[in-house]
């Protein structure tokens, strides 16, 4: 066997069409982000056979068979879109025999760390899941799959599966636990994998904790905002409060309780269209609103929007982003209103993160709770980002509260 090494790390060139053993680590964010599925399928697809193995700080890999070369190159070459593959070695074997492809349990190892995905927005095949009558998961908030849902607020510890996340507690039903066993499925492996039968759920509470009688929480909360109140709703990273946006009166008493008296709060739309409706939206900022964070991008204001002018006092722009859990998506489409989303906390206290805590420190402020029984192991803030002239992104504010732009960076479009 002969072994050339031409370039970059680990990139061996294998003599085609013998037989062999190719044990193969990698690094970078390679957790949570459907890789094991994808390097499952990978094997398949080339015949190969062997395991892989989610470990604390990588992913390991042995794959027998005569198309190895062909695995390494689409291995890097076709990773899910989460994935950032930062090191590849591959190290090359007498075959053990192997014949079928598995996935192994983790292995934990002490002390070493892993790069964890962040949690990704709802993709278009869940959108659309949730929206279609016919589906198992119509209107269900907690649909996600290896593309798209919660990663980096479920996860306890690492190896990233489903016993070390906040879901351990939801048992899958028959059929989420056949989507999850089929590798061409997918939720082949998505450890949030859930639906109405097996799932987290939501209820409504009101500022003092009593259960709210309705027969669907989210129809519910969109009365409330079209009666003038302020809702904390129970997001990925922590609590959210929100408000109908278009109305002043209640955008000021939100201000006034959360004794915040000129900072801009954040608004959610439910489309790209509708954020054109309120904003102008250059290509570069559409591009980032729709990318897979869903940041809040701060847009100049259309002088016709509906949006109130207190919610951002005095200055010209909106800090605008898109759905970007299913929960996000249900609330705005029964809304049909521009919504305020602003963080569940008083000025400088860090986000609330539990029921309890929550109910004990926003009860002042928001006059309903949309909760829900999932819990949140990380809690973070959204990002907030502007396009500078130029096209240029800028990450404004990243876990901690949304801070909007001081004057030097207000430079886009003037
Ligand atoms: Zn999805
Ligand atoms: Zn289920």
């Amino acid at each position: 066997m002969s072994l050339r090494r031409p370039h970059g790390e680990g990139a061996f060139q294998i003599e085609p069409g013998t037989r062999k053993l190719a044990r193969i680590r990698v690094r970078g964010v390679v957790q949570g982000g459907g890789f094991r599925p994808f390097i499952f399928r990978l094997a398949h697809e080339h015949g190969l056979a062997g395991w892989v193995r989610n470990t604390s700080g990588e992913v390991n890999i042995e794959v027998e068979g005569k198309e190895i070369e062909r695995f390494l190159d689409d291995l890097k070459a076709k990773a899910p879109p989460m994935a950032r593959i930062e090191g590849v070695t591959t190290t090359i074997h007498p075959p053990k025999g192997y014949t079928e492809f598995v996935i192994k349990d983790s292995l934990a190892r002490v002390g070493e760390y892993q790069l964890v995905s962040p949690d990704i927005a709802t993709c278009p095949e869940c959108q659309n899941e949730i929206l279609s009558p016919r589906d198992r998961r119509y209107l269900y908030p907690f649909t996600n799959c290896t593309n798209c849902g919660p990663r980096f607020t479920i996860i306890e510890d690492i190896p990233y599966d489903r016993p070390r996340t906040t879901m351990r507690h939801f048992v899958m039903c028959p059929d989420c636990q056949r989507e999850y066993d089929d590798p061409l499925n997918r939720r082949f492996h998505a450890q949030p994998n859930a639906c109405p039968r097996c799932g987290p759920h939501l209820t409504l509470v009101d500022n003092g904790g009593n259960p709210v009688i309705c027969d669907d929480p989210i129809v519910a909360t969109v009365d409330l905002f079209k009666q003038s109140r302020i809702v904390a709703i129970k997001g990925l990273g922590g609590f959210l409060l929100a408000c109908d946006a278009t109305n002043p009166q209640t955008v000021n008493l939100l201000r006034e309780r959360k004794r915040r008296p000129a900072k801009p709060f954040a608004v959610m739309v439910p489309t790209l269209e509708e954020a054109k409706r309120h904003c102008v939206v250059s290509p570069e900022e559409e591009v980032l609103l729709e990318s897979s964070q869903c940041p809040i991008v701060l847009l100049e204001r259309r002088s016709d929007s509906l949006v109130s002018p207190e919610v951002t006092p005095g200055i010209k722009y909106l800090g605008i982003m898109l759905p970007y859990t299913p929960l996000h998506h249900l609330l705005l489409r029964e809304a049909g209103l521009p919504l305020v989303m602003t963080s569940g906390n008083l000025s400088e206290e860090p986000i609330a993160r539990d029921n309890d805590e929550a109910l004990r420190r926003l009860s002042g402020i928001a006059d309903y709770f949309l909760l829900h029984n999932r819990d949140i192991y990380s809690r973070y803030d959204d990002s907030v980002y502007i396009v500078e002239e130029g096209g240029k992104e800028h990450l404004l504010s990243h876990q901690g509260e949304p801070r909007f732009p001081e004057p030097a960076y207000r430079r886009y479009g003037e």
